[in-house]
């Protein structure tokens, strides 16, 4: 099983090569050279046996090939519930990992992977990741205490919200935080020097965690073909299944999921005031942009790092326009979507997911579909609270988290402050 470059210009590799490596040597993103055949195991009552049955074979020939059904275990230990609001509709809750956002699979699986490839290395890896919120806490958390590993977290001063910020500054150990004097931009600016530079190439071994690596991609198929599963064998339907999406890295694992033979109907994209992928469904064209800030603030992308893989799955756009579908959701419509569906099914959702919804209640309302839901409320509280009018419950395993002493180092935006 071999993984090619979007580009084309870079030789097959084998799955813990394209997730050690990243950026392929020619600048694209790994994607499969073909898709494997699977066996789903029957029994849907373990997750990570099935994600086992799901992710092994991508492995196949690779070095870490046993190692994945303990990876998997390990990785994927927590709840991954449909949640029904109707006979037809359900809400697919990918929040009940240890930073309550759908990103603690991919970073738990990529995390337990890297300490399998740093086994026996003489050097530690050091990883970077720059943050708008949810990623550094995942991935921080995916990372802590994984020997061999350290890991630097970029994240601007000011512009995360308090929950997010005490979820990136609950850490010590092997995991580092730096707030940034910057924005978002200048912490990202920061990491991509670092991997420029040759000095440090030569004294530090540097990698990234964002969502361009194969390894986080890997696992987000494993859930939309669970679900459907799920979903199938409820009401004998495919479902039409709605992605919450900014950098497309989840839509791109629905597609994935599609092509292994999951039982999904059509994969919509939901995404807020930031366009770029609407339009270029509709026109072809790709038109990237500086992103807009809204409500729904994970979505904040207008220029997705996933479109490569996107537009590699779909060179000719009358193909999109058979299999894909987006739609923007403003601000207003994201609260009244929140009020709404607490008032009618007592059921509280993020900004994220609400987006979702509101495609759903707007074009698929009759349908048989599936929302995914990205993040838990209580990690959004200042925007959901007000709609309805109570305060969110946070999860136990989110308080351990928001109680803890915070620990950062403060400073410029310069790369000399963080080696
Ligand atoms: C990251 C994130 C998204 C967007 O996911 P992509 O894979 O980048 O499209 C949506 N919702 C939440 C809560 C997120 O953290």
């Amino acid at each position: 099983m071999k993984f090619i470059s979007t580009r084309g210009n870079s030789p097959a590799v084998s799955a813990s090569v394209a997730i050690r490596t990243g950026l392929a040597p020619d600048g694209g993103l790994y994607v499969p050279k073909s898709f494997p055949k699977i066996e789903i195991s029957e029994s849907l009552n373990i997750y990570a046996d099935f994600a086992t049955s799901i992710i092994q074979p991508f492995f196949q020939g690779d070095s870490l090939y046993d190692d994945i059904p303990e990876i998997c275990r390990k990785a994927f230990s927590f709840d991954v519930p449909l949640h029904w609001l109707n006979e037809n509709q359900a809400v697919l809750e990918l929040f009940h990992g240890p930073t309550a956002a759908f990103k603690d699979f991919g970073a738990r699986f990529l995390a337990n992977v890297m300490e399998k490839l740093q086994q026996g290395k003489e050097r530690d890896l050091t990883i970077l990741v720059a943050t708008s919120g949810d990623t550094g806490s995942a991935v921080a958390s995916a990372f802590y205490q994984k020997k061999g590993i350290k890991v630097k977290v970029l994240y601007p001063e000011g512009r995360v919200s308090k929950r997010q910020e005490k979820q990136l500054t609950c850490w010590d150990d092997n995991i580092t935080s730096y707030c940034v004097t910057g924005n978002f931009d200048d912490c990202q600016k920061m990491v991509k020097t670092a991997f420029q530079d040759k000095e440090l190439a030569r004294d530090w071994d540097l990698s990234s965690a964002n969502s361009i690596n194969l390894g986080r991609l890997l696992p987000q198929i494993v859930y939309f073909y669970y679900s459907s599963l799920l979903f199938f064998k409820r009401t004998g339907n495919k479902p039409v299944v709605i992605v919450p999406s900014g950098n497309v890295g989840n839509s791109v694992g629905a597609y994935w999921a599609m092509e292994l033979g999951a039982p999904i109907e059509k994969i919509v994209l939901a995404v807020n005031a930031n366009t770029t992928i609407p339009e270029f469904i509709e026109t072809g064209e790709y038109t990237p942009r500086a992103s807009i800030a809204t409500i729904a603030n994970a979505m904040d992308v207008g220029d997705p790092s996933n479109m490569e893989r996107l537009r590699y799955l779909f060179p000719d756009h009358k193909q999109i326009l058979k299999n894909m579908e987006a739609f923007s959701v403003s601000d207003d419509h994201i609260r009244e979507i929140i009020r709404n569906t607490y008032s009618k099914y007592s059921y509280v959702m993020c900004p994220h997911t609400a987006a979702g919804e509101w495609v759903r209640q707007n074009n698929y309302s009759d349908g048989r579909s599936v929302v995914v839901s990205t993040a838990h409320p209580a990690k959004f509280e200042t925007i959901v609270e007000p709609e309805i009018g109570r305060a969110v419950e946070i999860p136990e395993f989110l308080r351990g988290m928001l109680e803890t002493e915070p620990k950062f180092k403060r400073i410029q935006s310069n790369i000399n402050q963080l080696f």
